[in-house]
């Protein structure tokens, strides 16, 4: 490493070099051996070997956490248009079945099937009867989607056209939400704010950096596509506007600039050389690369102009790329010694089947447990409003005789109870209904 702890930039007002660079021209050191990329500018101050890797600049990013599913992960097989115009069909159907049903009269007899005589036994029935009342069709149709079907069964051909067709519907629509659900019931989504150089450069709110004295600021610098001049920009006014407790964009090394990814609960990018966050990302498993790369360049090894080495070193190169060495040495050092491999089963098993767990199907009980209570609602609007009928008919006030009614509701056992006719007309009628 460089005294000064840089790689080796030009400053292009005094035309003085920095760090490895600047070493290797004061004939501090003959061989410059690090990361160190082959540039146009430096070539044009040193000499390098022919290039012992190949890299370019790439984003380091926090990983992002494997969000739990939601509770109502069933709704997801279908997209909210989807479960609004099925809403929709439901209703429309249902309707549409009340209404087909209904068409009966002496002069306009559409269906009259759907009249039939509720006395088989008297052959002059004085009024006929239709099963499908609005609440009857709203439940045939309920019950067929929920591929349950009820006692319900239309006679006239129009009706049955209707239920057919609604079947034929349902029946797609149960087939299609089934075959999605078990991927939507464990899918456990992973959202990273970032996916590209150009999320990361469209954004504000997550900060990025790069190391202050390389080839990537010398990329950045001198960049003619847009995107990157406006990075460029971006970072520089960062620069200009740090603080103490607002460090800017820019960091002594790589690792200073891993150190801060992880430390910055996803608000830091790290524009790094993509071989660099390799090796990182095998040990430090909360990082990970985002995006390709977005340029192309190799490291080499540097020395003086004229370097007597020179040949020699790049010879040898070109020997341990043929026999693979270089590739050997990469993947030991990379993935095996000093920590490698740290991450190798991190993510894996997750296409395995497995259990499914409140989490998972939590929002069907919620459903369920809602239903009920609903039910349970109407039931008591429904007594209390029986009950208040015949409380009027007694004379009781109306909560003692609320309280008479629910104790003997409470004390029927069996499944069957008198009828009582006294209390009148409206009672007897809707009884010879039921
Ligand atoms: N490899 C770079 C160089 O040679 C240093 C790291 C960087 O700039 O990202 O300057």
């Amino acid at each position: 490493m460089a005294a000064d702890s840089n790689y080796g930039t030009l400053d292009p007002v005094t035309g003085e070099w920095n760090g490895i660079i600047l070493e290797l021209l004061e004939e501090k050191a003959d061989l410059g051996i690090a990361d160190l990329s082959i540039t146009y500018e430096r070539e044009q101050a040193v000499d390098f070997s022919l290039p012992f890797m190949n890299t370019g600049i790439s984003i380091l990013y926090k990983k992002p956490q494997k969000q739990p599913p939601s509770l109502f992960s069933f709704l997801s097989p279908l997209s909210v248009e989807v479960w609004i115009y099925m809403c929709a069909a439901y209703v429309g159907i249902s309707l549409a079945l009340f209404i087909l049903a209904r068409q009966n009269n002496k002069s306009y007899r559409l269906t009259p099937l759907e009249w039939v005589n509720p006395h088989p036994c008297d052959p002059n029935p004085k009024e006929y009867e239709n099963q499908f009342n609005f609440l009857n069709s709203t439940w045939f149709t309920i019950g067929s989607l929920m591929q349950q079907g009820c006692d319900l069964a239309p006679r006239a051909t129009s009706t049955r056209m209707v239920a057919g067709i609604w079947w034929f519907f349902t029946m797609i629509m149960i087939s299609s939400y089934t075959a999605n659900l078990a991927a939507f019931l464990t899918i456990e989504r992973v959202e990273s704010p970032i996916s590209s150089v150009d999320d990361l450069a469209k954004q504000t709110k997550i900060k990025y950096g790069i190391v202050g004295s390389g080839s990537t600021l010398a990329f950045f610098r001198d960049a003619k596509i847009a995107t990157y001049q406006r990075m460029w920009q971006f970072m520089e006014a960062n620069n200009r506007s740090s603080t103490p407790q607002m460090p800017g964009p820019y960091v002594k090394s790589n690792m200073e600039g891993v150190k801060r990814v992880q430390d910055s609960k996803g608000l830091y990018a790290f524009l790094m050389e993509s071989s660099t966050i390799e090796f990182f990302t095998e040990r430090k498993c909360d990082l990970t690369q985002v995006g390709g790369m977005i340029d192309s360049k190799g490291y080499g090894i540097a020395m003086r102009p004229g370097s007597p080495y020179r040949a020699a070193i790049s010879q040898a190169v070109l020997k341990l790329q043929e026999t693979n060495r270089l590739l050997i040495l990469k993947s030991r050092w990379w993935k095996e010694k000093r920590g490698g491999g740290a991450c190798k089963d991190e993510g894996g098993g997750s296409s395995a089947a497995s259990e499914l767990g409140l989490a998972n199907v939590g929002g069907v009980f919620v459903v369920l447990v809602c239903g009920l209570g609903i039910a349970i609602f109407i039931s008591l609007c429904e007594f209390s409003w029986e009950a208040r009928k015949i409380v009027n008919e007694e004379g009781d006030s109306f909560w003692k005789g609320m309280l008479r009614e629910f104790r003997s509701a409470v004390r029927t056992s069996g499944n069957t109870k008198p009828v009582k006719r006294r209390y009148g007309s409206s009672v007897a009628r809707s009884e010879s209904k039921l």
